[in-house]
């Protein structure tokens, strides 16, 4: 059996595992698991509070720093109110097309990773490589902000990781972030006709937005010099501002959703920085004169931080040197890139199939993606023997 037979098979039995974000995994993970181990990989399974969903750290190599993590979601977007063609959890075959959902994003990529555990355990590793599968990364990277921490206590420090969302094989150096928020406005109903005897709540939050269109002014001044992003700076939105009854009745409560997507990590700091004081000196004293009660909040509703782009980049040397390609690019679209970056690792996203068939009825990868990701993930492991 050729590798791509290899990884057209395990990718089978993994498109047939629903694992759409709110249904469990845990089987799925068991069996690429059982996968792993059976090349000779130390795998460890890292359940959720419900025991139901779990993320994956397996490793082949050497048990030290400086290893390479091959990085993939286990969960897939729904497929209610799609037109599919056919059966989307079973693999099917169109000339050179494997269709189901999931097939670019991103368990091709994941099949191929699993597919070379073998070979990879032939070779005499020099530097380690971990297999790391998350759950819920498409409700927010929920499953890598939890894993995360859990290799930190382990003391886990590779130094490069390669996220195989769909890029058709390019080289993705940076990404912006996307985090949201709502802010909740206490404040304190009254009478139309007294205003200064109640506390406007969305009156408030209309102060606050209009900071926070200030603030994102100031942002387009901050954004990197070089930035290639569209647009370049870090931008804000404001999405839905809710409160009051009625003409003649004083707001109590009022809610504002809004988000912001970063370019860099300094201008969430900013940003953050700069409401907090503006609520904490403005804000807050005004409202409490009249009603000590009164209060803002804000809730966080994802936070994914970005990929930044960065001068010396390792993961983006290595991945050029084994592709070829040389250029890098950015794109608009999120992955669990940034969080590994953060955890002081090089990083880039590259893998197998379109972004533009993902989350897509008859979603599909081109078997001729999936050989290239295994050349590629193949020279990764001659890389790490020499
Ligand atoms: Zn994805």
């Amino acid at each position: 059996m050729t590798l791509l037979t290899r990884t057209e098979a395990i990718l089978a039995d993994l498109i047939a595992f629903p694992t759409v974000s709110i249904d469990p995994n845990v089987e799925m993970m068991a069996y690429m698991a059982t996968l792993l181990e059976d090349a000779g990989a130390r795998v460890e399974l890292f359940h959720d509070a419900t025991g139901k969903k779990a993320n994956l750290f397996g490793t082949i190599g050497p048990d030290c720093e400086g290893g390479i993590v091959l990085s993939g979601h286990s969960d897939v977007v729904p497929v209610t109110d799609q037109d599919w063609s056919t059966d989307p959890f079973a693999l099917s075959e169109r000339g050179d097309f494997l269709m189901g959902r999931g097939t670019c994003d991103m368990k091709g990529f994941i099949a191929a990773t699993i597919a070379m555990a073998k070979p990879y355990a032939a070779h005499t590793l020099r530097r380690p490589i971990h297999f790391c599968f998350t759950h819920d990364e498409e409700t927010g990277c929920v499953g890598a902000k939890s894993l995360v921490p859990e290799l930190q206590k382990r003391g886990y420090k590779p130094s490069i990781a390669i996220i195989g969302e769909p890029t058709e094989m390019r080289i993705i150096e940076g990404h912006k972030g996307c985090c949201e928020y709502t802010t909740r406005f206490t404040g304190l109903e009254g009478h139309g006709s007294n205003p200064d005897r109640g506390v406007n709540a969305v009156a408030y939050a209309v102060k606050y937005a209009t900071r926070l269109m200030e603030l994102a002014e100031e942002l387009k001044t901050r954004a990197p010099r070089d930035s290639r992003f569209d647009p370049a700076w870090t931008t804000v939105n404001i999405g839905r501002l809710h409160g009051g009854h009625a003409h003649n009745v004083i707001p109590g409560k009022a809610e504002l959703e809004w988000e912001m997507r970063p370019v860099q990590y300094g201008d969430g700091e900013f940003l953050r920085e700069m409401l907090e004081s503006y609520i904490e000196t403005d804000l807050l004293p005004a409202m409490r004169a009249v009603s000590p009660r009164a209060d803002i909040t804000t809730q966080i509703i994802g936070e994914v931080v970005g990929l930044e782009p960065m001068e010396v980049n390792m993961a983006r040397t290595l991945i050029a040197a084994l592709t070829g390609c040389e250029t890098a690019d950015v794109v608009p679209f999120n992955t669990e890139a940034g969080l590994f970056q953060q955890l002081g690792m090089s990083a880039v996203v590259c893998g197998p199939g379109s972004i533009a068939q993902a989350h897509k009825p008859d979603e599909y990868l081109a078997r001729a993606q999936l050989a290239d990701c295994l050349t590629m993930l193949d020279g990764l492991g001659q890389s790490c023997a020499e």
